[in-house]
């Protein structure tokens, strides 16, 4: 863009914000723009030409009303969570819509209509991640087993077009919405079901890892023996692999999501069992609570990439790559391993076919988590990151999903056709329907 370009907007924008005054915004020389702008993965390169802070579901229509009638590129942004950046452009203006973070839970019918930009802490999954963000693409979470991912949550959405209109989705655009998400509008609201769940079994298993290799295969032998026998959908798990202060230590995150607490401790029991435990702060406590202590382990900002890979199966070979790879694993707090998994049999396991995410069958999704805390770390990181995946990529193929998590993959990486399977031809027809001119062409699906 031209510097005279980036001028004549300006001036549009600063007459359609003297109009507008409740719309707060930021422009680079603003003292609040480092603040504004500032995000989970440190991305010094992308600097958006004004930052809007709309909040009301109204001023969020206006202000995209606005840029799309002056052809002025805009971006949208919540939690500020895509490793990639997908949130901001040079010389655009990035819609911030955290301000509109309210929650209105209707009772008698169970669900809650939830403002498009609220954060995980202001409502219930990782603090800083923004829900729609988060479940548009898919929505792994702690109560996944039991209740479906965030993109199964998605019962109505309030949607600003590609004219800039507020508009409900209709089954069609809700369809495009869980999975394609953001390529279809702002979600400017969701409507979502309230799951009641006062009290918890919740908390992390701590493996004795002086053997990492060994703990890995024991464990991991141990639970594809429960998953042959069946286990109940009220039990997530999550597996990892963390530099923790004494040593890299695989940490099951174990959430129970029932009020039925004695069954829980049985399994909370048959998850300790399956390898010695050095430490297990499985204890009944309420979802929040939880939540506060998850958080603990999540930094607010970091340096660095993710990749990812979707498996069917942990085969002995994948096994081997995990426990070979962790065993290098560089040793900087921020640097680790994850799976998130869809449990055979689990809700979000089951073809739906109001919905465009594809992948349904029984798998785990790799998350290498290439960060660092220091900068002087992060070559080291990413090096890392690239060897494991390669070395995962290289093991038998027919493991391998055709889709990737395409909220965790790279945009030069990421295959469209391949994420949405047997969907992508009807989105590619819709895009052309919904958003001909492209306005949302920076979303993270791209089609
Ligand atoms: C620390 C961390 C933990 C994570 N944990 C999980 C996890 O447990 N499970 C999981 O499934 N994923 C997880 N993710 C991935 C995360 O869910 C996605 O990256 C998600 O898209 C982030 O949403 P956001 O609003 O925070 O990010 P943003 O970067 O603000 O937005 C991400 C994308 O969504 C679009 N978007 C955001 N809000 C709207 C809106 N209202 N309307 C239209 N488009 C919008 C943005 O334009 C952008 O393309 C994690 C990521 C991080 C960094």
């Amino acid at each position: 863009m031209t510097e005279d370009l980036a001028r004549a907007r300006l001036h549009k924008l600063a007459g359609f914000f003297a109009n507008n005054p409740s719309i707060q915004h930021a422009t680079p020389s603003s003292p609040k723009f480092a603040e504004l702008r500032a995000a989970y993965v440190s991305l010094p390169d992308l600097n958006p030409l004004v930052i809007a802070r709309p909040s009301t579901v109204e001023a969020a229509a206006s202000m995209v009303s606005f840029v799309v009638a002056n052809d002025i590129p805009f971006t949208i942004r919540s939690g500020g969570h895509d490793s990639f950046g997908r949130f901001i452009r040079n010389g655009a203006v990035a819609v911030d819509m955290r301000l509109i973070n309210y929650v209105e839970i209707d009772q008698e019918s169970s669900t809650a209509r939830i403002g498009g930009g609220i954060l995980g802490g202001d409502f219930g999954t990782v603090s800083s991640v923004g829900y729609a963000g988060w479940a548009m693409y898919g929505g792994y979470g702690p109560y996944s087993s039991k209740f479906g991912l965030g993109v199964d949550q998605i019962l109505a959405a309030k949607v600003i077009n590609a004219q800039g209109e507020l508009v409900d989705a209709d089954t069609e655009l809700l369809k495009a919405l869980r999975g394609a998400g953001g390529a279809f509008g702002v979600v400017a609201e969701l409507t979502i079901p309230v799951h009641r769940l006062a009290q918890t079994l919740a908390g992390a298993i701590a493996f004795q890892s002086d053997d990492l290799p060994a703990v890995i295969r024991q464990y991991n032998t141990g639970y594809q023996a429960l998953c042959a026998e069946g286990i109940p959908a009220e039990l997530t798990l999550q597996q990892s692999v963390l530099n923790l202060p004494h040593g890299k230590t695989l940490v099951v995150l174990f959430v129970w999501a029932s009020s039925d607490i004695k069954t829980g401790q049985l399994w909370a029991e048959k998850i300790s069992a399956l390898a010695p435990v050095a430490h297990n702060a499985v204890q009944s406590t309420t979802p929040l609570t939880y939540l506060t202590c998850t958080d603990r382990m999540v930094p607010s900002h970091t340096r660095g990439r993710v990749r990812t890979i979707s498996l069917k199966r942990l085969s002995e070979e994948v096994l081997d790559v995990i426990s070979t790879s962790v065993l290098k694993m560089p040793t900087d707090p921020h640097t680790f391993f994850a799976m998130h998994e869809i449990r055979t049999g689990t809700p979000s396991a089951q073809g739906h076919s109001d919905s465009v995410f594809a992948v349904r069958e029984g798998l785990f999704v790799f998350e290498i988590i290439a960060n660092a805390q220091r900068e002087e770390n992060l070559d080291l990181a990413t090096a890392w990151g690239q060897e494991f995946w390669s070395e995962l990529s290289r093991t038998n193929q027919e493991s391998f999903l055709p889709s990737t998590y395409l909220s965790l993959t790279a945009p030069k990486e990421v295959q469209m056709s391949r994420i949405f399977g047997e969907n992508f031809a009807w989105l590619v027809v819709m895009r052309g329907k919904h958003d001909p001119r492209g306005v949302f062409a920076a979303a993270t699906a791209r089609l």
